[in-house]
């Protein structure tokens, strides 16, 4: 027997173990399992070129639990070492590095590091009081030897008799850590890491209903079916994203959708990615239906190494806006054991970022190609998406402006520059610059969008969280700008040649302001006196362009506007001094005069979904009492 000290510069190794990964713990399980994944591969790679001339069928990893003894055991059918191997495998390298891994990270928080740094093996003192190692190598006329450590830094090395091929890696759960003797955890754990492993992985044993094998029948002469316990595999070796595109249908990579996230709404489409040059990427991704819902929908896509599950915070790897995207992204190429902030600046993630962009942008593209009408469907749902993209990814915005679409009241689609020629005889500003006339709402804006539609003006629909933000975007690259159909009245917004005359003397105009005034909140607003068509509405609320969208901006968050506080609400109250109405208005006396005026703005208000509460109550009560 051997005795020995690991070869580690810092006696005081293993505390430092326990205290740093602590919160994450169970990831040791990972450590170990891809361990004996890449023993069983190891192996295979040796059969295929000749070199190991022995069956090397079954190489399924074994996780056994035995709760009695206290133990848990990672055992695998692969290569296996000899003593000499597990000398300068696991007593030699294991820590090279480790200093400087304590320098680095002793004043970080622990959460930042936990999961990246490859502790491998020895992340299994983490939970164990006691490891053992057996052992037996695959190479002809080897030993099976155990190493065994407490982890108080020494070990022992002994041969012992093993007959199979490979490795048992033996954790004695340590009592602070007793969860890992649950079925449940464990399972939890081996779904989260290891469901996509390239080799078998076994736990414990499924229950599977069978034809009777003796061929009993029941009275219906049906064969009975009997009860048998199975080896419970956890894993699906091969999932889409590592096949080849051509060898998947489209029912494929749906119910790998479904693998990915059970009991949610089939995906629009997805992008296969397979990269091996200049660096290893492969993956699927998949737009779901995004509704608005930015949040919620972020930060789905799943980071794997060599099939190895690692995390599913993908932000700094991938651009923000992709993180709205769904899927499994899987490269050994991204460093993993280094901290995330570190991430964003190296270089094989910047271009493992651009390339997934630029085929985010080209699949895009190339929908938009070849099937317009197929591509104005989906737009509703990927819309929120494509703004997203374009206001934070310079790269993304370029490659997007053919295909970005602009939706009108109508469900009509166009790109910016179709729209662009769609409006450009009839709208235009005093300045002759461009106007694309918006709403956010077909609803709320009903008969604003009616009577612009009317006067031969185009209605467009903007909504979403992000909609303000690419409006004022998209008033950059197109240098038109965009007013929201109660920015103020149509004519204003769109010049028009004649000026129509007012029916009231200046006296009367002059009159009319302190009427309104008296009846609403100063600060909130501004009574303007109009000469508009004898068609438009009586009293008109408007809302400034700039005043509206800087506000919502700031709700949406934009970036340095919370400096200048919470903005207070202003509209403005429009009197037509051409409406017939205002004209009565005008002659009635004292309180018949109050009542009109008051009925008039109450209407206004009604129409913008503004009248509420108490002011509503009396409405009604007034509205019962003229008639
Ligand atoms: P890493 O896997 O990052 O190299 P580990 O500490 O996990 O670091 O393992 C160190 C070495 O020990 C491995 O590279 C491998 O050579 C050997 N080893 C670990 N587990 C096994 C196993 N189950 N079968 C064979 N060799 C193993």
């Amino acid at each position: 027997m051997q005795k020995g000290s690991i070869n580690v510069q810092s006696e005081n190794i293993f505390p430092i173990i326990k205290k740093f990964l602590y919160s994450d713990t169970e990831i040791f399980l990972r450590e170990l399992v891809s361990n004996a994944v890449d023993a069983s591969q190891k192996l295979m790679t040796l059969s295929n070129a000749g070199e190991y001339k022995k069956e090397v069928k079954n190489l399924k990893v074994e996780v056994i639990l035995d709760a009695k003894k206290k133990t848990l055991t990672i055992r695998d059918h692969g290569i296996g070492m000899t003593q000499d191997e597990v000398n300068k495998y696991i007593n030699e390298v294991a820590f090279s590095g480790a200093e400087e891994f304590l320098e680095e990270y002793k004043d970080k928080d622990p959460k930042s590091i936990i999961g990246h740094f490859g502790l491998g093996f020895y992340s299994s003192f983490m939970v164990s009081s006691k490891v053992q190692i057996q052992t037996l190598s695959h190479k002809d006329g080897s030993k099976a030897v155990q190493w065994e450590s407490k982890g108080d830094p020494t070990f022992e090395l002994k041969e012992i008799k093993k007959k199979d091929r490979g490795t048992d890696i033996i954790l004695h759960i340590d009592k602070d850590s007793k969860e890992f003797l649950e079925e449940n955890r464990i399972s939890g754990i081996l779904n989260k890491y290891c469901k996509f492993l390239p080799v078998d992985i076994e736990f414990g044993t499924k229950t599977e209903s069978i034809d009777d094998p003796k061929g009993k029948k029941d009275k219906d002469g049906n064969v009975e079916k009997i009860s048998i316990d199975v080896p419970n595999i956890i894993n699906n070796p091969s999932p889409a994203w590592i096949k080849k595109p051509v060898d998947l249908e489209l029912e494929d990579y749906k119910s790998f959708y479904s693998e990915l996230y059970p009991f949610t709404e089939e995906p629009l489409f997805h992008i296969h990615l397979n990269v091996d040059y200049p660096f290893n990427l492969t993956g699927i991704l998949y737009f779901p239906k995004l509704k608005n819902q930015i949040e919620l929908q972020k930060n789905k896509i799943q980071l794997y190494s060599n099939q190895v599950f690692i995390t599913d915070s993908v932000e700094n790897i991938v651009p923000e806006f992709l993180t709205l995207l769904h899927g499994v992204i899987d490269s050994p190429d991204i460093p993993l054991n280094v901290s995330r902030s570190y991430l964003q600046s190296d270089s094989n993630v910047r271009k493992i970022s651009n390339h997934i962009t630029k085929k985010v942008a080209d699949k895009l593209s190339g929908m938009f190609k070849k099937d317009r009408k197929d591509f104005e469907s989906k737009w509703d749902d990927i819309n929120v998406f494509i703004q997203y993209g374009i206001l934070t990814d310079e790269k993304f915005h370029e490659k997007a402006k053919p295909f970005s679409l602009l939706k009108n009241s109508k469900d009509e689609y166009f790109t910016l520059e179709e729209y662009k020629e769609k409006v450009k005889a009839a709208q235009t500003d005093k300045n002759d610059k461009l106007v694309f006339l918006y709403s956010h709402d077909k609803e709320e804006h009903h008969s604003l969008i009616e009577s612009a539609n009317k006067k031969g003006y185009d209605v467009l629909i903007m909504d979403g969280p992000l909609a303000s933000h690419y409006i004022s975007k998209t008033e950059q690259d197109l240098g038109a700008s965009f007013a929201r159909v109660d920015a103020d009245t149509i004519d204003n917004i769109i010049s028009k040649e004649e000026n129509i005359p007012s029916k009231l003397t200046k006296e009367q105009e002059e009159s009319l302001k302190p009427i309104f005034e008296e009846i609403v909140e100063k600060e909130k607003y501004t009574v303007q006196v109009e000469s508009l068509s004898e068609t438009e509405k009586p009293v008109l609320i408007t809302q400034s362009e700039f005043m509206r969208r800087m506000k919502e901006q700031q709700a949406a968050g934009g970036g340095g506007m919370n400096m200048m506080g919470v903005m207070p609400e202003m509209y403005n109250l429009v009197v037509n001094t051409n409406h017939p109405l205002v004209s009565k208005l005008i002659t009635a006396k004292g309180k018949n005069q109050k009542v009109l005026a008051k009925q008039a703005l109450d209407l206004a208000l009604l129409s913008h979904g503004m009248l509420k509460g108490k002011d509503l109550s009396d409405f009604v009560e007034r509205s019962f009492e003229l008639i």
